[in-house]
Parts: structure tokens; sequence; C-alpha cells
């Protein structure tokens, strides 16, 4: 089958990395020294199942073709391109994160650049295939499901090495969306484990625009959404490497804010006193409230309901209407 020859690609891929990442002189003095110099341990790089890809133009595809796996194949997976009319190696130069499903086999793989660069990109990932549709993956799954379960919360980030590094400060209920925004499915995916899903996002404003595109989503899913601003141009990687674990754990707990009452805040501010703009904004609130499945949970609306119309300084029962009139 098509899908099982994938998998099987990718999982000699992983090996292949990891071998290159722990046993070549290129490996341990690029690959290696580059995760050691961004404050991984070896028993994190190993549990991630980190990896490097020579910077060679075949050494991965020779090996691979000479194992006898089948070209085409090698090239949906995206691990091997052609260039110059012969098979290449798509992330030579680059280190290696797996991207495991729920069952810990591997999808596909993001490589990242180890010095920036105007003419290639950070990140390349794989291409979307039988096996990898991106759509409904989270980087992490495999790693957060028990934590996730146990706390019964969802941590989301947005990049490969801010669940590994928070992993390592023993924060493990943390997935990423790999910097795009959510989908119904990834959202169903985290509901299968908890409803209670907070969002730690970059503090530039990418960032939080992104995650508030997801609200209305995640609400209809059912979710019970909060949300962390970290400091301006710190990721959870860099913070929790900066202020160490239990000051990060700490900083978690403190600024955790409730999503829906954080757009309200937010829209606010951009509304002031324009009373068209304010009506507009009553209307948007209303419908995000109305989402909320009142069946599920009856007392989260109303809670929401009181709350905001004394932030609005509008009628509680002219809201209840208001949100009624969504609901169908
Ligand atoms: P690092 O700490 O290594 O710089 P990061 O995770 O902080 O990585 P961001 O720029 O914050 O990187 O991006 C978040 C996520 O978005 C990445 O982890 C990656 O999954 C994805 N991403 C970033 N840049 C690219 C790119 N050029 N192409 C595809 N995906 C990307
Ligand atoms: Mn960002
Ligand atoms: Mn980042
Ligand atoms: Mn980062």
């Amino acid at each position: 089958l098509m899908a099982d020859s994938l998998f099987i690609i990718n999982n000699y891929a992983r090996e292949y990395f990891t071998d290159t990442l722990f046993n070549k002189e290129e490996g341990q003095n690029v690959g290696l020294s580059y995760f050691e110099e961004r404050g991984f341990t070896e028993e994190t790089i190993k549990k991630f199942q980190l990896g490097y890809c020579l910077n060679t133009f075949d050494a991965f595809a020779k090996s691979a073709l000479d194992k006898g796996y089948n070209l085409e194949y090698l090239q949906k997976t995206g691990l091997v391109t052609i260039r110059n009319e012969q098979p290449a190696d798509n992330y030579r130069g680059r280190v290696i994160f797996p991207i495991h499903n729920q069952s810990g086999k591997i999808l596909g793989f993001g490589a990242r650049i180890l010095v920036k660069s105007d003419r290639a990109p950070k990140y390349i990932n794989s291409p979307e295939n039988e096996i990898y549709i991106k759509s409904r993956v989270l980087y992490g799954t495999y790693f957060a499901r028990h934590a996730i379960d146990k706390l019964d919360e969802c941590l989301l980030v947005e990049g490969y090495t801010d669940v590994i590094s928070l992993h390592q400060a023993g924060v493990e209920n943390v997935v990423a969306s790999s910097g795009t925004s959510l989908t119904q499915d990834q959202l169903r995916l985290i509901k299968k484990y908890t409803k209670n899903l907070t969002i730690l996002y970059d503090g530039d404003s990418a960032g939080v625009k992104a995650a508030l595109r997801g609200l209305d989503m995640a609400i209809e899913e059912g979710l019970n959404v909060k949300l962390v601003l970290l400091p301006d141009k710190e990721d959870p990687d860099s913070y929790v490497q900066k202020i160490g674990a239990e000051a990060f754990r700490e900083f978690i707990k403190e600024n955790k804010q409730d999503f829906v009452l954080f757009k309200l805040h937010l829209s606010m501010q951009e509304v002031g006193t324009d009373s068209n703009k304010k009506s507009q904004l009553v209307n948007e609130i209303a419908e995000t409230i109305s989402k909320i499945d009142k069946a599920e949970d009856f007392t989260r609306q109303q809670d929401y309901i009181r709350q905001c119309s004394q932030l609005l300084h509008i009628d509680e029962q002219g809201l209840i209407q208001l949100v009624n009139k969504f609901i169908r």
C-alpha cells in the first residue's frame, strides 16, 4: 500500500538522520552542537528523535535508493527532489524534526536551516501526501496526549522548538500548530483529550491575530479557550530557556486569561466612543457567545453574558435577546 510505503520510508529517514546526528562527524559538529547551543539535552534530542541531514548533494537519496526504496515514493515524502535531473536531498545541511502521528509513526518532517538566510526559508516542511494531511496534524500530540488527558488541559504553541523546550521544562501537555491558523480538524483532535485549550502565542500581534481567527471555531467546537500572552519578542521556547521551568509555570498560571473577554477588551479599545462601531461589536460578541453550546454549558454562557454586559455597559436582558437571535 502507498501509505505503508511512505511510513516505511519516513522511518528509514528518521533512523538515517538520527544516526547522522550522533555518529557522523558533520552531524556532531554541526547538528548536535546546534541543538546543544539551543539548550536541548541529549535525552530531549533522543525523545523527539531529532536528526541532521548532511550538507551533501545526495547522501541520503543514494542510501535510500541503494536500499531499494522507490524514487517516486521518496519524492512523495519530500525527502528527495530532482535537481539537475538527479535525485537530490531536499533537507541538506538542516536539522530535522520528525512529525509523529498519535501512535508515534512518522508523517513527515520539519527541517530547519542553521544560519539565517535571505535566500532559503527557515523551515522546510514535508509536502502533503497520502499520510501527511496538515490540517489534521498537531505537532507533539504523540508526546503530549497522556499529559493532556491527565491535566485536562492542552497548551497550544506555534513552533516545534516551543513544544520541545516546554517538555524539557516538565510542561508536557503541549502541542504546536506549526505556524498556521487552527483548523476544525485540529480542534476536534484536541477535544478528543480535553475541552480546555490554552493558547500560548508569541507576544507579537501576528501571533494574537492568528489566535483570534480560531476563536469562534474553537467555541463552536465546545472548547473553553484561555490565552497567555508572552512578553514582546519572546516565544515559549526563548522565554522558558530565559526564566527557567518553575518561573515559566508560575507565569502561565498568573497570566492565563479568558479568551472571549480578552477579545472583548481588545475590541473595546479599537471601538472607543464610536456608537456604530460599538453596536457592531455588541453583535459580534453576541454571536460568539451564542456559539457556546447552551445544553452543554449553560452556566458558562450565562457567565459570559453577565460579564460582557457589564464590560460593555449594556443591559443584560438586551444581550440575552441578541444572543438568542443567533441561536437556531
Ligand atoms: P526557531 O525557534 O527555531 O526560530 P520557531 O518555532 O520559533 O523556530 P517561528 O518563526 O516562530 O519559528 O515559526 C513558528 C512555526 O512556524 C515553526 O516552528 C514552523 O513550524 C513554522 N514555520 C516558520 N517559518 C516557516 C517557513 N519559512 N516555512 C514553513 N513553516 C514555517
Ligand atoms: Mn511570531
Ligand atoms: Mn517562534
Ligand atoms: Mn523560537
